[in-house]
């Protein structure tokens, strides 16, 4: 068992953050917050053909991150035992300054380097695909069909450990420089910006 990232500082050199520091968190709440609010990571890896990054769901146990997809997935084959960083990102907000250059976005972002291990064991196995299920809507592993024993056989699942982790966090107003308040001809301010949502649509088979 690892253990989670700490608020004493960045948990390597690699996951210091070191544009703008201050935006850097370490701490397991704050990771495990960012990735338990989000739905996409995108994973990249070294392939055959060069580095290729790949949007994919995912679920979040503990301290361990994890991935699934078909036995045959080239990624989730090539990923095995090898070095992986994934990112999840929540955009808050476009940052809207009277100046072209200082234009941002809020947002609060995870950034995982870790090794990606194929999970063989049947009930870390149930657990991740578990996670992954739940990780779109809480609970709703439990309200829907298990997968079968050729589901499961047809499943792979990878694990990343979350002990190598940094959040990053940007929020509030844009920066401006003293020459674009004097005065302030332009709109400058936050358009906030969030993932919602919508009611939910039955399918055919609802009665
Ligand atoms: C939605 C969004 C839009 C962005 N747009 C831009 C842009 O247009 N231009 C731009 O330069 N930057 C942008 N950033 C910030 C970008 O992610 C980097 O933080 C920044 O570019 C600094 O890169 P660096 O290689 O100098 O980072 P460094 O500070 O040298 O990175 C060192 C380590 O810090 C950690 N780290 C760095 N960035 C992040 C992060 N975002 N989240 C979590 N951990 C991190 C990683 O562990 C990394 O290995 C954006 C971020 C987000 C979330």
């Amino acid at each position: 068992m690892t253990s989670p990232p700490t608020d004493s500082g960045p948990p390597s050199d690699r996951t210091k953050v070191r544009r703008l520091p201050d935006r850097g968190r370490y701490d397991a709440d704050t990771v495990h917050a960012i990735l338990d609010e989000g739905l996409v990571a995108h994973v990249g890896f070294a392939a055959e053909h060069g580095p290729v990054v790949l949007p994919m769901a995912y679920g979040r146990v503990d301290d361990r991150l994890y991935l699934h997809g078909a036995t045959g997935n080239a990624m989730l084959r090539a990923l095995d035992g090898g070095a992986v960083c994934v990112t999840v990102t929540l955009l808050d907000g476009l940052v809207l300054s009277r100046s072209a250059f200082h234009h941002s976005m809020n947002y609060r972002s995870v950034v995982v380097f870790g090794t990606a291990e194929t999970v063989t064991d049947p009930a870390e196995r149930d657990d991740a695909l578990r996670a992954v299920v739940d990780q779109m809507v809480a609970g709703r592993s439990a309200e829907c069909r298990p997968p079968s024993p050729e589901e499961l056989r047809a499943t792979r699942v990878v694990r990343v450990s979350l002990t190598e982790a940094s959040a990053k966090v940007r929020s509030g107003p844009p920066k401006e420089d003293p020459v674009d308040l004097d005065p302030p001809v332009w709109w400058g301010g936050v358009i906030p910006v969030s993932l919602v949502r919508g009611a939910p649509e039955p399918d055919e088979f609802v009665t």
